[in-house]
């Protein structure tokens, strides 16, 4: 076959999928830059600046905040990995698709887990986690705060208020609120939060933000054994980012993607962003409801930037997907275990978050729907 010297080109995508989402150019130019060491003061400059902006997203002065190298699986694994130990009690609030994965990690790495389970849409009042915290009295509490194979948004104040009573440390995943909805590490009390560069950052999957409270950093310095993923040893890491001493050949160029990425955040005001979200997803609402369609999840429990949308009666949800992949250019997603085939998961994040942006997909939407 005759060789083409064009480089090739990946086609257009609007992604209002849960993740990736859309890419701001200047993200895109960012990673055009050249490429330093993984040791070079300008890797540590610039690696300072996204362990400084981070700590804003996250709302924290946690000095223990960094970007891992990996997607939000791994900032998932960070926080497991070191933080259990062989027999350790972890709890689990679960309902959906990701606090099952965690738990599952819980247990490769030694847990004993106890769960506290809900149908896939619901959430967990203050008294149900409390009384399931108060009752198992574990070491570890793990929760969701916006699981995307749902739409539900977990309030987090509860669970860390009860964890701490009973001395336990506190597991959030913020893989997809980061970036579009307060997380509040502090304020909450939150003591190991992860999450990703591809949802709410807008930024391309590879990096996964992590911070660490001091409770939880003492706790780390005090393990008996090391952590059993060398690649994810947060004291290594640790070493790495504040000892300038080599761990691993982290990617120059996904930094520049993220410091861009959160750069912008900053430009635009983290409560601006968050709100556009909010405004933006009640806009959907109201225009999805005005068609008829219903949303899966509770009002005053969504997600804003992750919108679940049950998919009518007769239609078949894999066709309309593909039909707005091949015609228009759109990814969304459809639903996970108990809810494949039900729900539609539609993504509002970045650029994509503004009334235009829901005008052009609902448009989209409603053709692909006939
Ligand atoms: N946690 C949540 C809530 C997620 O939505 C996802 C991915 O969508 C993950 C964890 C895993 O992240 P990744 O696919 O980037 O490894």
């Amino acid at each position: 076959m005759p060789q083409s010297h064009a480089t090739p080109q990946a086609p257009k995508r609007y992604l209002y999928g849960p993740g990736p989402t859309q890419v701001e150019d200047s993200v895109y130019q960012a990673m055009a830059n050249n490429v330093v060491g993984h040791l070079d003061p300008y890797f540590f400059e610039v690696a300072g600046d996204v362990r400084a902006r981070l700590r804003t997203v996250f709302g924290t002065s946690n000095e223990l905040t960094l970007a891992i190298s990996g997607t939000g699986s791994s900032g998932m694994e960070t926080a497991v990995a070191n933080f259990v130990e062989p027999g350790v009690k972890f709890g689990v609030l679960s309902a959906g698709f990701f606090a099952e994965r965690i738990a599952e990690m819980a247990r490769r790495h030694g847990a004993t887990v106890v769960k506290a389970d809900k149908p896939w849409g619901e959430t967990f009042s203050d008294a149900e986690a409390r009384e399931f915290i108060l009752r198992e009295r574990p070491q570890l509490v793990a929760f969701v705060h916006a699981e995307t194979s749902t739409g539900a948004l977990q309030s987090p104040a509860a669970i860390c208020q009860a964890a701490h009573e009973v001395g336990a440390l506190v597991i959030a995943d913020t893989v997809t609120s980061l970036g579009a909805v307060p997380v509040e590490v502090d304020l909450h009390g939150i003591d190991i939060a992860y999450s990703c560069s591809q949802k709410g950052l807008s930024c391309p999957p590879g990096l996964s933000p992590v911070t660490v409270s001091p409770r939880a950093v003492e706790r780390l310095d005090a393990r008996k054994t090391p952590c059993d993923v060398w690649y994810l040893d947060l004291k290594l890491l640790r070493d790495y980012y504040d000892g300038k001493k080599y761990h691993h050949t982290a990617s120059a160029t996904l930094m520049y993607a993220l410091r861009e990425a959160l750069r912008l955040v900053d430009v635009e005001g983290a409560k601006i962003r968050w709100n556009r979200h909010r405004e933006s997803h009640e806009y959907f609402v109201r225009k999805i409801e005005a068609m008829g369609l219903g949303m899966h999840v509770a009002p005053g429990h969504r997600i804003p930037n992750l919108n679940t949308v049950r998919t009518p009666e007769g239609v078949d949800d894999a066709k309309v997907r593909s039909r707005l992949l091949t015609e228009h250019g759109i990814e969304v997603a459809g639903g996970f275990g108990p809810l494949a085939g039900k729900i539609f998961r539609i993504g509002l994040m970045g650029p994509l978050a503004t009334r235009d942006g829901v005008d052009f997909f609902l448009n989209a939407f409603q053709q692909c729907l006939k």
